[in-house]
């Protein structure tokens, strides 16, 4: 296994999502894991892409075959990473799963050391919790109920940081970019004198 997993969780409307993106974009040594789920794709996302879109049915047949690394059911969704997916892009590259915080201690507890000896578990956190709600409410891409649900769960995110290896504070953005290559940058160096 030649690359790292890097796994990066935070609260919803952190901007994990962009960060993570603009870091894959830049780094050709970085794969991103498209996770499966069956929640509906959102306004410009394509199957494939962002997500592989699944019916229930259909997410359910394939955990009952153990298609998966680790899947989570939240916000009345199933999120699932495909382990097909991250073991073939680690024999070539680093790959970043982009996933939330229980998904992510999964990984960790059953599969590093023995199977992913490089698993680096980063968290992206708001400078502070009134910042997140506002641009939560800005995004306008879910229900009131699905909002204020993905609030309740910002509090139990938050007080896992200390699970997490690395921290980035996402106050200014380019900032908070800077920190993150940093981290993958010196983390993949550190893999390669083991
Ligand atoms: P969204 O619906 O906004 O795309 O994602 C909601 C949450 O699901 C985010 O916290 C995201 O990190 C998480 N998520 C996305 N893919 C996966 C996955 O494969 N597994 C798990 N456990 N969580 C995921």
């Amino acid at each position: 296994m030649a690359g790292v997993l890097f796994i990066v969780s935070g609260p919803s409307g952190v901007g994990k999502g962009t960060l993570v993106k603009k870091l894959v974009n830049d780094n050709p040594s970085l794969a991103l894991s498209v996770s499966c789920t069956t929640r509906a794709p959102r306004k410009g996302e394509k199957h494939g892409r962002e997500y592989f879109f699944l019916t229930r049915e259909e997410f359910e047949n394939r955990l009952a075959c153990g298609d998966f690394l680790e899947s989570d059911e939240h916000f009345g969704n199933y999120y699932g990473t495909l382990k097909s997916f991250v073991k073939e892009r680690l024999r070539e590259k680093s790959v970043v799963l982009e996933i939330d915080v229980v998904g992510a201690l999964n990984v960790k507890r059953d599969y590093y050391p023995a199977y992913f000896p490089s698993v680096v578990l980063i968290m992206v956190v708001p400078p502070d919790l009134e910042t997140l709600e506002k641009r939560l409410s800005g995004r306008n891409s879910e229900t009131e109920e699905e909002r204020l649900g993905r609030l309740e769960r910002v509090n139990y995110e938050l007080s896992m940081q200390a699970e997490y290896d690395h921290v980035v504070v996402n106050d200014d953005l380019r900032k908070a970019y800077a920190d993150l290559a940093n981290i993958i940058t010196e983390e993949i160096k550190k893999s390669e004198r083991r």
